[in-house]
């Protein structure tokens, strides 16, 4: 992708960062990473499913406050939300890092070392990212950085999966708190910028029929045979449109399941579905195609029945992305590339789908940004995060919300 000349940050960058007050914060991010770790660890080992997020959550929050982090609460979905205030109170940056994870209660969430490495779900996406933007919240609290607007510190809850981004739906709902820009802070890595949001709809769709024996009410509407008839015209509709040219489509059928017994015709089989695209001409077509295989698959079924009930199809649309982006050439792109540039990192924009695209359809400047350090097997049972010069996302993390909120003048200055 074209990377944009960068507008000319670098003296601003030069004076910002040989300040006393940031080294200072830089010396901070430096000789925590002990604690950061252990705080990751702590953070990993307290589940946080979908829509079971509270118990970390809460500890998040305890861990704002410690860091000194004013008016911290739990909003009414139950994100965490904090803020470092500023001399002006504008403009007013949001920093957020989502609370949960994509695995479901019950998983084992204990952290294993494997040589340098820390090993448990959900240790990098995104228990890096809470510690992350714990550390900054830190390092300008230690080091008395006097901000010009304010810094909104947010922990999400449901940013994965069912989540369905439900709370920075919320965070950014009409009537709450005024936010400029927007950065979330998601996994690990310090030389990407996301700034295409990748829209998504996802279904679970039911087939509901008579059900009855297999041998004795042969002839019934199979709702397990009318659902695979529409995975089979789905898979095939969908593939034949997500190779054609234009922006990337992508479809999956992530989950089936149904039916009472092998000698039963099933009363009831159902799937989830999930469709993307950056471009949401590509999205709504693959929309119509989905629909269009329900129509199909279940019709064809019914027509085959020789008795009983015909079978009903309840697509349920259980999630909604919106597609959104934020053009390289928006001062907050500029600042983070810039910054990232002055650090030795070459960085590269990309495309994902995160927090970050309700800000983006809404077209509040918003970007997400990687914690620091490497992650392995991401919302996999085997995943993986290894420091390795993780502190450099932080400080250029930090960098970019001190450009976004200004600085004033510090005390330690002069000193
Ligand atoms: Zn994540």
């Amino acid at each position: 992708m074209l990377l944009m000349a960068p507008l000319s940050f670098g003296a601003e960058l030069e004076t910002l960062a040989a300040r006393s007050d940031v080294q200072e914060a830089f010396r901070y991010i430096d000789a925590t990473s002990d604690e950061a770790e252990a705080r990751l660890i702590e953070l990993t080992e307290i589940p946080a499913p979908p829509f079971g997020e509270s118990n970390r959550a809460q500890y998040f929050a305890y861990l704002l406050r410690e860091a000194d982090v004013d008016e911290v609460s739990l909003d009414e979905v139950g994100n965490v939300i904090g803020r470092i205030s500023g001399d002006h109170g504008e403009p007013v940056l949001a920093l957020v890092a989502h609370v949960d994870t994509v695995f479901p209660a019950g998983t084992d969430v204990k952290v294993r070392r494997d040589g340098e490495r820390y090993c448990a779900p959900g240790v990098g996406d995104n228990s890096r990212g809470l510690v992350a933007l714990l550390l900054i919240a830190q390092a300008i609290e230690a080091a008395d950085i006097r901000l010009g607007g304010d810094i909104l510190l947010v922990g999400s809850v449901g940013e994965e999966g069912i989540g369905d981004l439900r709370g920075v739906r919320h965070l950014l709902r009409e009537g709450g708190p005024r936010i400029d820009e927007f950065i979330a802070i998601d996994g690990g890595g310090s030389a990407w910028v996301t700034t295409q949001a990748v829209g998504s709809i996802r279904y679970r769709l039911k087939v509901t029929g008579p059900g009855g024996h297999s041998y004795g009410a042969f002839g019934l509407a199979n709702p397990a045979q009318a659902l695979s008839r529409v995975i089979f015209y789905f898979d095939q509709s969908a593939h034949e449109f997500a190779v054609t040219e234009g922006a990337k489509a992508t479809y999956n059928v992530g989950r089936i399941g149904g039916g009472t017994s092998v000698n039963s015709v099933p009363f009831e089989a159902w799937a989830e579905f999930d469709i993307r695209s950056a471009d949401p001409d590509r999205l709504a077509q693959l929309d119509r195609i989905f629909h269009a295989s329900v129509e199909r698959g279940i019709d064809e079924q019914n027509r085959r029945r020789a008795r009983g009930e015909a079978l009903t199809a309840s697509p349920q649309r259980v999630g909604h992305r919106p597609a959104g982006e934020t053009v390289p050439a928006t001062p907050l792109v500029q600042r983070i590339l810039s910054v990232m540039r002055y650090s030795g990192i070459e960085p590269s924009l990309r495309e994902g789908s995160t927090d970050a695209n309700i800000p983006m359809s809404l077209g509040i400047p918003a970007v997400t940004i990687g914690g620091g350090g490497s992650i392995t097997g991401a919302h996999s049972l085997k995943e993986c995060w290894l420091d390795r010069d993780s502190e450099i996302a932080v400080k250029n993390a930090l960098l970019v919300a001190l450009m976004s909120v200004g600085i004033e003048e510090s005390s330690l200055i002069g000193l």
